[in-house]
């Protein structure tokens, strides 16, 4: 079968709790993942932890257990898995969205690597790990330099730069240094991002404060050799022998695929596209969002916790619309 009520782009936990809120509706639907299952959860650090507790991960009833107060990422695998084993849905994996096109009788044509479908409606929940943030500098094109982390021991006894004070800085710079990395954070504010997990907050300020891990703040980096790397610093320019570079400067939204569909983005940085906040329905009839997508480049905004609601929400307006 080629055509559904609905085509979901994107099977991360978003995407599947629409295909459960589609399923349960009644609905056809398909769930379209260029990569593996929840594509962006697999792609995360190896070692990484939730700030959630379970059962705020937890989507279709399907209860999340875990050893843990907080879910590794090996175990959301495992639950998302489960849940997509349990509520039967159908994914099609390895298979990206390519091209959209609404045609004359105002559904949409879906072209993906390897097949062509027909919806009524499409859902994008593109999610917002594909895209690093550049830093624009020069050098940035090496290979030393990721904006990717998997794993700590690859860094042992070299030079690490990481650039940022986030969750995501500040894990890859605790790790890296209990790894025997010689560390240096290269951070634009003045402090430590507060949103920073709060048993990874203290830690990291204290060894930042007896010179474990050495920071410059309020500093930015200027450019990149394959030797070296080269600070803006409050105090002037400073240059320091440099094996590897960690840019932990953030991630965005494929915004190609909003544009394509015609899905109107705000004018500023954010980018933010137009949504109605009750439905999630866009400026273009029949297209929704759902997920971290919905914030643009504000893409603290939304997470699993928050937007596992925007399932239900759509799939009511689209029963609600075919008077089903
Ligand atoms: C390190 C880290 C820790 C986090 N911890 C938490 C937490 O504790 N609690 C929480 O609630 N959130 C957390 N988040 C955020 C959370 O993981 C994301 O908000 C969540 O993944 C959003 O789900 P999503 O389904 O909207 O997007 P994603 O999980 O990003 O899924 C989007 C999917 O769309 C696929 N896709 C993209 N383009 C296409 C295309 N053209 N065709 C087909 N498929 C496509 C991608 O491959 C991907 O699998 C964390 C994020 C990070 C990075």
């Amino acid at each position: 079968m080629t055509q559904f009520d609905i085509a979901i782009i994107g099977g991360g936990p978003i995407g599947l709790a629409c295909g459960i809120a589609a399923k349960q509706a009644g609905l056809s639907y398909v769930i379209l993942e260029k990569g593996c299952l929840t594509n962006s959860l697999y792609n995360y650090p190896l070692n990484m932890t939730f700030f959630s507790t379970p059962e705020k991960l937890e989507i279709g009833n399907v209860p999340f257990m875990s050893l843990n107060a907080k879910p590794t990422r090996a175990e959301a695998l495992e639950y998302y898995r489960r849940v997509t084993q349990l509520h039967q849905l159908n994914v099609r994996l390895f298979e990206a969205v390519t091209s959209t096109e609404r045609l004359p009788d105002s559904r949409f044509s879906i072209t993906t690597s390897k097949n062509i479908y027909q919806a009524t409606n499409i859902i994008i929940s593109t999610g917002f790990y594909d895209i690093p943030v550049l830093l624009n500098v020069t050098g940035e094109h090496l290979p030393k330099v990721t904006h990717y982390y998997k794993d700590p021991h690859f860094y042992a006894f070299q030079k690490l730069v990481v650039v940022g004070a986030n969750n995501s800085s500040v894990d890859v710079a605790l790790e890296t240094w209990r790894k025997s990395a010689d560390v240096t954070m290269v951070i634009r504010d003045e402090e430590i991002g507060t949103r920073v997990k709060y048993w990874a907050r203290p830690d990291i300020i204290n060894r930042i404060k007896e010179g474990s891990i050495k920071a410059y703040f309020q500093s930015s980096i200027t450019a990149i050799t394959e030797k070296t790397v080269t600070i803006q610093t409050p105090d002037g320019l400073v240059t320091i022998d440099n094996d590897f570079v960690m840019a932990m400067t953030g991630y965005q939204p494929n915004f190609t695929v909003l544009e394509n569909l015609g899905v109107a983005l705000s004018d500023d940085a954010i980018k933010q596209p137009v949504y109605n906040p009750e439905t999630m329905e866009t400026n273009q009839p029949n297209v929704y969002l759902a997920g971290v997508v919905c914030g643009g480049m504000n893409t603290h905004k939304w997470f699993i916790e928050n937007s596992r609601v925007h399932a239900d929400m759509i799939t009511k307006a689209i029963v609600g619309k075919s008077g089903t």
